[in-house]
Order: structure tokens, then C-alpha cells, then sequence
């Protein structure tokens, strides 16, 4: 007799999708079988089964361009609870001021809100050579990854090349990974200063002036460096074919380079840029055309991108007032509730992608890329019993309103989905059920990550 017995579910494996129950026993999986009983019994007749999404890139409580993403650790991660996530990992906040391990002890008490499990990468801002028995102290905290700008020098988090290829020399033998977002800062500076004062003023502008050629430029460079060290990278939010392309060749150059994409990218396109509220759209990177959304989706197919991750940075419409140009906007998107429903209507609905894609590209592959997959990420007998229970066949209108991020605005409004996370469960505890939260404050737990 188990604590907990998900029954009758079509349980959803990178590899299978198959009718079997699922016994929980305090916060792990114990058993995959038929008949299974249980103290307590979810029915999942007709349902799918997924392993609990992990979203790998979020930004919670984030200071920046003079406001707040508008999620905090609490409001985010009951969001993402809806959404059927359950553990995602966000970043310390960098300052050319402080030091990694006192950013990740800073950090540690803004999660403690979070309702599921929550891991840190740790962002690398005026980072220096001498300083580099911060990476192994961070490790030593259960930071095993970094998150490197190759732009933004404006706000100081730009790395150079040069130092960043020592930073990936240690980064190596710690066997950490560098999380790179790739823009070239050069490019776009020239860029920036042959446009016109009134091409200043016109949100559309955004997509040509952070063209996809400063993205692969900036990754191709980052490979190079990568090759050289052999220091694991991670290039997040690939936007565009030509990014794709750049991962490909560092990878056949010999570098050990993993990369994400991100719903937005998929399914929205520059063109958004050019509606009446387009400014709410302002990301970076910029979003880019359907070629390259077709190029990305066949990305997720062929394996050439490991995972999709939101890079949830919600604003509310009065942050993302418009002041008269595209560089006075917080750039970032809501996503971290609709990333489940999005991929599986827009991807598995429209045949682009098949049912058992979804928990390699949600769940497996970012744990095994960061080092969770000794508890999370797969539906297996020992296991954390994080898990979904999904209606596949559940029609719904995204609305910002019946949604949980702390946002009134979803760049998806009034998209009609077909499928839809009903309950979640985290460690074995049912945190959403039948769109009902609960989940106590605080409950969720540090993704300690530690390295062999
Ligand atoms: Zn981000």
C-alpha cells in the first residue's frame, strides 16, 4: 500500500508512452506497475503522465533597468506550479561590487518563497582571473553552473573574450558549465550608431537592430574559446537558424556545447513588433522571422537543441510603458505557466513534434545538462515523485487573467491550446490539483547540486 497511487495514466517517457500506475512513497517514486494501491489514489484516466517540468532559465525578483521583473519567488513559482513545472532554476543577481559566493548567499533568501524546488545559477559579472577560487567556492554552495554576457557592457556584464576563455580554462576543471548569452556587443554598437533618430523611435527597429548575425558571431566565438578549454557550454535562448548553425559548427570544431530555445522564439516572430502594443514584446534577443521559428522547431526534433527553457522575466504593462524608444524598455517575457501547454499545442498538436519529445526537451534534458538527474527529471523508481498530470484533450483560451504570473499582459493572448497540466505534484506532494493551489509558502527546496 503505497502513500500515494497515480492510476490508470498514460505515463510519458522520452522513450514510451505507456498505461501504468505510478506508487509514491513519501517524496519518491517506489513503484511502476497496474493495480497498484494506495492510502491515496489519483485517477489519471485519460490522461498523460510527464515527468514535472523543469524550467532551467527564469528570472524571478530581478532588479533591472531600474524596476523588478514583477514575480517573486512566490508568485513565480505558484505560476509555474500551474503550469505543471516543478523545479526551476533561476540566477544570483551579479555586481561588479560583490563576489559569487556572497551574490549566492544573498540570493538564497530570495527563494525562500518558492512552493517547488529551486537551483541557482550564478551569474558572472566582473569577473577576474585572480578571482578564481570563487567558482570553486560556488560549487562548494551547490552552484555548478555560470551565466556569462557576451553584451550589455553598458550595465557592466559584459565578459571579453580574452577573460572569459581564462574564466572557462577553471570553469573545466571544476567540471562546471558556462551559460552564455550570445550577442556580439560590437556588432550592435555599429549597428546602433547608423541608425536615425527616428528609426530610434520605432519599436520594429529592435529585430534589425540585434540582427541574428550577432547572435552567431558571438557564439561562433564562444566555441572557439570552448574547443580550446574544453569547458562544458550551454548557449541559452538560441533564437534563430543562424545561431543554430554557429552550435553546429562548434560542436564539430570539438567543443562541448549544449543549447536551449525558448517558447517565444518558436512560436512569435519580429512581425509582433509592429502591432499597436508591440513594445510589450521588447526581449532580447530579439524575435526573429517564421524561418527561423521553422529552423528551431526542427532544432527540438533532431536533437540539435537540448532543451526549451521560458527565460521567464515578466513586466507588468505599466513597467513596459512606452517612453519613446526601444532602448527605454525592460526587455523579458512572461512564460513560465505557458510553457508546457505551448509546446504541447503548438508543437505535438501541430504535428511538429511527437508526445515523448516533451519530457526529454522539458524535463530529461535540462537535468542531465545541469546535473539533476540523479533526482529529477525522469518517471523511474527512485526518483523524485515530480510529476504532471496532464488533459491532452482540454480546450482553453490563454487569458493573462485566469493565468497566475504576477502580469497583466500574456503575449499569447487569446491563443486558443488544446491540452492543459490539471494536477502537479512535487517530492510526492500534490501542490496543484484540479486547478486548486495547495501548496504551503516555502515549501520548495534548495537544488543543492553537487558534482562527483
Ligand atoms: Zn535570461
Amino acid at each position: 500500500m503505497h502513500d500515494l497511487v497515480i492510476r490508470n495514466g498514460t505515463v510519458v517517457t522520452p522513450l514510451s508512452a505507456q498505461k501504468l500506475d505510478i506508487g509514491i512513497d513519501g517524496e519518491t517514486i517506489s513503484a511502476l506497475g497496474t493495480a497498484l494501491s494506495g492510502h491515496r489514489v489519483l485517477d489519471a484516466d485519460g490522461m498523460l503522465v510527464f515527468p514535472g517540468v523543469i524550467d532551467a532559465h527564469t528570472h524571478m525578483d530581478l532588479p533591472v533597468a531600474g524596476t523588478r521583473s514583477s514575480d517573486d519567488f512566490y508568485t513565480g513559482t505558484v505560476a509555474a506550479a500551474f503550469g505543471g513545472v516543478t523545479s526551476i532554476l533561476d540566477f544570483t543577481v551579479g555586481s561588479l561590487r560583490s563576489s559569487i559566493p556572497l551574490d549566492i548567499d544573498r540570493r538564497m533568501e530570495n527563494i525562500q518563497p518558492a512552493i517547488i524546488d529551486v537551483g541557482l545559477h550564478a551569474e558572472v559579472v566582473g569577473w577576474k582571473p585572480e578571482e578564481s577560487g570563487e567558482f570553486a567556492e560556488a560549487r562548494r554552495r551547490g552552484v555548478t553552473s555560470f551565466k556569462f554576457y557576451t553584451a550589455y557592457e553598458s550595465s557592466g556584464r559584459r565578459t571579453t573574450p580574452a577573460i572569459m576563455r581564462r574564466a572557462f580554462e577553471h570553469l573545466a576543471d571544476l567540471d562546471c558549465v558556462a551559460l552564455v548569452h550570445c550577442e556580439d556587443e560590437d556588432l550592435i554598437r555599429s549597428i546602433m550608431e547608423s541608425l536615425s533618430p527616428e528609426q530610434m523611435t520605432d519599436m520594429s527597429i529592435l529585430a534589425r537592430a540585434r540582427p541574428a548575425l550577432c547572435e552567431s558571431t558571438a557564439i561562433s566565438q564562444v566555441g572557439r574559446a570552448a574547443a580550446e578549454t574544453g569547458c562544458r557550454t550551454h548557449i541559452v535562448h538560441v533564437s534563430s537558424a543562424k545561431g543554430i548553425m554557429a552550435v553546429q559548427e562548434a560542436r564539430k570544431s570539438g567543443a562541448a556545447m549544449t543549447a536551449e530555445t525558448c517558447p517565444q522564439y518558436l512560436v512569435l516572430g519580429a512581425d509582433s513588433y509592429e502591432r499597436m502594443d508591440g513594445h510589450l514584446f521588447s526581449a532580447s534577443p530579439a524575435l526573429r522571422t517564421l524561418g527561423d521559428q521553422t529552423m528551431l522547431w526542427n532544432g527540438l526534433r533532431n536533437r540539435v537543441i537540448d532543451f526549451v527553457a521560458t527565460d521567464h522575466c515578466p513586466f507588468t504593462r505599466e513597467q513596459k510603458t512606452w517612453r519613446g524608444s526601444f532602448v527605454d524598455l525592460p526587455y523579458g517575457l512572461p512564460g513560465v505557466e505557458t510553457l508546457l501547454p505551448i509546446l504541447y499545442s503548438e508543437g505535438v498538436g501541430k504535428g511538429l513534434l511527437s508526445v515523448t519529445d516533451i519530457p526529454r526537451l522539458l524535463s530529461e534534458g535540462p537535468a542531465q545538462i545541469y546535473g539533476l538527474d540523479g533526482h529529477k527529471g525522469s518517471i523511474e523508481i527512485g526518483m523524485d515523485a515530480d510529476l504532471v498530470i496532464f488533459d491532452p484533450a482540454l480546450e482553453w483560451e490563454i487569458e493573462a487573467t485566469f493565468l497566475h504570473m504576477r502580469t497583466d499582459f500574456s503575449p499569447y493572448e487569446g491563443w486558443e491550446m488544446t491540452g492543459k497540466a490539471v494536477s502537479t505534484i512535487s517530492r510526492g506532494e500534490i501542490i496543484v490539483q484540479d486547478g486548486e493551489l495547495l501548496a504551503e509558502e516555502g515549501r520548495g527546496k534548495f537544488l543543492f547540486r553537487a558534482l562527483p
